[in-house]
């Protein structure tokens, strides 16, 4: 029995968010230490995977990354296709970014799957004394919303883990 066989599951997951609020750290973050790791690069979109045990099953995170095309606000809806979670990243030093979050759902509202769960991410948390988001205003928008919310450092790896390993246990409960 290969590697392969064993897989239960191959989750499109997808990394949405301003520029340089930091989606690309997070996903390296996230798949790197992953033996398994594969990226691939067409048309200017890219993923990662890793694969992880989540209720004793083998399930493939395969996780999409913009590629820079947020800058333009140019994500396709090839980007969005069968994608089953979201990661939608905003820094918590840059205000701006947490106000394009409701933009950023909507999105997701008119491209994605209705089923999407999507995790709401606030990002570059060890930068504490630069911070201009509060943890309550992520909260509350989160609650309003019906998102899951975790604040995270890809530079440290606070929350990492948890954040992804959230996200994919909510998409295998609902698949
Ligand atoms: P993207 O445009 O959203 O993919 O952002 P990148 O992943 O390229 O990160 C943008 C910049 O923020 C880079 O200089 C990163 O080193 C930095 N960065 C990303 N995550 C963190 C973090 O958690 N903490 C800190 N301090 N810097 C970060
Ligand atoms: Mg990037």
């Amino acid at each position: 029995e290969t590697e392969a066989d064993k897989i239960s599951y191959v989750f499109k997951v997808v990394v949405i968010g301003d520029s340089a609020v930091g989606k690309t750290q997070l996903l390296s973050r996230f798949a790197k230490n992953d033996f398994c790791l594969d990226s691939k690069s067409t048309i200017g979109v890219e993923f990662q995977t890793r694969t992880v045990n989540i209720n004793s099953k083998v399930i493939k995170a395969q996780i999409w990354d913009t590629a820079g095309q947020e800058r333009y606000r140019a994500v396709t809806s090839a980007y969005y296709r069968g994608a089953l979670g979201a990661m939608l990243v905003y820094d918590v030093t840059k205000r701006q970014s947490f106000d394009h979050v409701a933009r950023w759902v909507e999105e997701l509202r008119a491209h994605a799957d209705t089923s999407i769960v999507i995790m709401l991410v606030g990002n570059k948390a060890d930068l504490v004394d630069l911070r201009s988001v509060p943890t309550e205003d992520a909260v509350e928008f989160a609650e309003n919303q019906g998102l899951y919310f975790f604040e995270t450092s890809a530079l440290t790896g606070e929350n990492v883990e948890q954040a992804f390993f959230k996200l994919l246990e909510e998409i295998h409960r609902v698949v």
